[in-house]
C-alpha cells in the first residue's frame, strides 16, 4: 500500500508539472479575438503614422521611401547593391536587361561585419563597407565605372528623397555611434571619398521590404506588398498619396516603409506581452524599443524560448533543475536551431542531439518539453505577424472601396523560408483575419539586392528625366 501511495504521489507530482508548465505556456496562446484585437491596433497605430499631427509621436512611423510605382520591365543597366542589415551584409553586381528577353544577372559576395564594427563608431561602420566594396569591385575589375548604386538599408530611416534617409533608430543587433539623427546616404558618400580609391553614384536608400516588393512585383505586377520575417520584422505596401499626409501631393500612390516593428512601443501590446517578453527586452540593446519585432522576429524568438527554460529550470521542471552556463549565453537558439528543433521529421532523439551540441543535457522528457515551448513560441509570433498583415491588407482593400480585395505579397527573411510551420500558421492567420481579402504569397528571391537595383533604374530614369 505504501508503494502504491508513493507511485500516486510521483504520479501526481508530475501532472501537477504537467499543469503548471501548459499554465505558463496558456498565456503564449492567443484567441481568435485576441488576434482580431491585435489587428484593429494596428490599424489605429497606422492611422497615427500617416496622419500629419499624430505622425511625431506615432510609434508605427509609415515612412514614405519615394518609391512611386513598380516596375514596368523598361528597367535597365548595371548596377552595384548593399544589403546591411539582414542575416548577412552582401555587396552585389546587378545587370538588369530590358526588351522582350529581359533578364537579371546577378553577382555577389558576402561580408562579415564583425560585433565590434557593428557596434563601434559609425565612422569605422562606413569605411568597413567602403572596404569590402573595394574588395567586391577588385574581384569583379570593375572599379574605374562609377557605378550607380542601390543601397538596401534594412532600418528606419526617414527618407526626405530617394537617396536621402536619416537613421531614426537602429534595430537588431546594430548599435554604431553617431548614426542616429544622420543621412546614411551622407555617411556612405563621405566614407567613399575618404577611402579614395573608386567613385560611385548613390541613387537610391532602399529598405528590404521595399526591395522586396519591387522584386516580385517584376514578376508579378498585382504585388504591392512587401514583407520581411527575418532577423528582424516589417512590412511596407503602396499607399495612397493622399493619405500619407506628411508627403505633399494627392495623386497616385507611394510606397510607405511601415516599420511596425516598433508597434507596441506605446504600451498598446502590453496585455499580450508576457514575463518573458519583458525579460527579452530588458536584455537587449535596444529596451522598450521594437516590442512586436522582439515578438515575432527570428532574432529575439529563440530568447524567448531561452527565458522560459530558464524559468521553468528555476521551478525544477527542466534539466533536473540546473541552470547550466549555456542557458545563461545570451542568443544561443538562432533561428536554424529552432527551425531544426521543430522540424517534424526530426526524432526526439535528435532534438536532444541538438541541444546536446549547444551544450544542453536533457532527458527524453526535457527535449518534449522544450520543443512544446519553440513550437508556443513561434505559433504566437506568425500568428501575431499575421494579425498585422490582415490589419495591412484589409486598409489597402478600403483604400479602393472594395468588398474583395485580391493582393500579391512579396516575402524575405530567414524565419518564413526556413521555419517549418512559420509560414503556414502566417498564412493561415492572414487568412482568418481577413476574410475578404485573397493573399497570394509570393517568396522573394534575393529581393534585397535586385529589388535595390531596380529602385536605383528607376531613380536613374527620373534623374533623366527632371534634367530634360
Ligand atoms: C528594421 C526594418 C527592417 C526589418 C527587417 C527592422 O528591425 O527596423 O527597417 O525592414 O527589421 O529587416
Ligand atoms: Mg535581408
Amino acid at each position: 500500500a505504501k508503494g502504491a501511495a508513493m507511485v500516486t504521489a510521483v504520479a501526481y507530482r508530475l501532472t501537477e508539472q504537467a499543469r503548471q508548465i501548459q499554465q505558463t505556456l496558456a498565456e503564449f496562446r492567443l484567441s481568435k479575438s485576441q488576434l482580431l484585437e491585435v489587428k484593429k491596433r494596428m490599424r489605429v497605430e497606422i492611422e497615427r503614422g500617416l496622419k500629419k499631427d499624430t505622425h511625431k509621436e506615432a510609434t508605427v512611423k509609415m515612412l514614405p521611401t519615394f518609391v512611386r510605382s513598380t516596375p514596368d520591365g523598361s528597367e535597365n543597366g548595371d548596377f552595384l547593391a548593399l544589403d546591411l542589415g539582414g542575416t548577412n551584409f552582401r555587396v552585389l553586381l546587378v545587370k538588369i536587361r530590358s526588351g522582350k528577353r529581359r533578364s537579371v544577372e546577378m553577382h555577389n559576395k558576402i561580408y562579415a561585419i564583425p560585433i565590434e564594427v557593428m557596434q563601434g563608431t559609425g565612422e569605422e561602420l562606413f569605411d568597413h563597407i567602403v572596404h569590402c566594396i573595394s574588395d567586391f569591385l577588385d574581384y569583379m575589375g570593375m572599379k574605374s565605372a562609377r557605378l550607380p548604386l542601390g543601397f538596401t538599408f534594412s532600418f528606419p530611416c526617414h527618407q526626405t528623397s530617394l537617396d536621402a534617409g536619416i537613421l531614426v533608430t537602429w534595430t537588431k543587433g546594430f548599435k554604431a555611434t553617431d548614426c542616429e539623427g544622420e543621412d546614411v546616404v551622407e555617411l556612405l558618400r563621405e566614407a567613399i571619398k575618404r577611402k579614395e580609391e573608386f567613385e560611385l553614384d548613390v541613387v537610391a536608400i532602399v529598405n528590404d521590404t521595399v526591395g522586396t516588393m519591387m522584386t516580385c512585383a517584376y514578376e508579378e505586377p498585382s504585388c504591392e506588398v512587401g514583407l520581411i520575417a527575418g532577423t528582424g520584422s516589417n512590412a511596407c505596401y503602396m499607399e495612397e498619396m493622399k493619405n500619407i499626409e506628411i508627403v505633399e501631393g494627392n495623386v497616385g500612390r507611394m510606397c510607405v516603409n511601415m516599420e511596425w516593428g516598433a508597434f507596441g512601443d506605446n504600451g498598446c501590446l502590453d496585455d499580450i506581452r508576457t514575463l518573458y517578453d519583458q525579460a527579452v527586452d530588458e536584455n537587449s540593446l535596444n529596451e522598450g524599443k521594437q516590442r512586436y519585432e522582439k515578438m515575432c522576429s527570428g532574432m529575439y524568438l529563440g530568447e524567448i524560448v531561452r527565458q522560459i527554460l530558464i524559468d521553468l529550470t528555476k521551478r525544477g521542471f527542466l534539466f533536473r533543475g540546473q541552470i547550466s552556463e549555456t542557458l545563461k549565453t545570451r542568443g544561443i537558439f538562432e533561428t536554424k536551431f529552432l527551425s531544426q528543433i521543430e522540424s517534424d521529421r526530426l526524432a526526439l532523439l535528435q532534438v536532444r542531439a541538438i541541444l546536446q551540441q549547444l551544450g544542453l543535457d536533457s532527458t527524453c522528457d526535457d527535449s518534449i518539453i522544450v520543443k512544446e515551448v519553440c513550437g508556443t513560441v513561434s505559433r504566437r509570433a506568425a500568428q501575431i505577424c499575421g494579425a498585422g498583415m490582415a490589419a495591412v491588407v484589409d486598409k489597402i482593400r478600403e483604400n479602393r472601396g472594395l468588398d474583395h480585395l485580391d493582393v500579391t505579397v512579396g516575402v524575405d527573411g530567414t524565419l518564413y523560408k526556413l521555419h517549418p510551420h512559420f509560414s503556414r500558421i502566417f498564412q493561415q492567420t492572414v487568412k482568418e483575419l481577413a476574410p475578404k481579402c485573397d493573399v497570394n504569397f509570393l517568396l522573394s528571391e534575393d529581393g534585397s539586392g535586385k529589388g535595390a537595383a531596380l529602385i536605383t533604374a528607376v531613380g536613374c530614369r527620373q534623374r533623366e528625366l527632371d534634367a530634360q
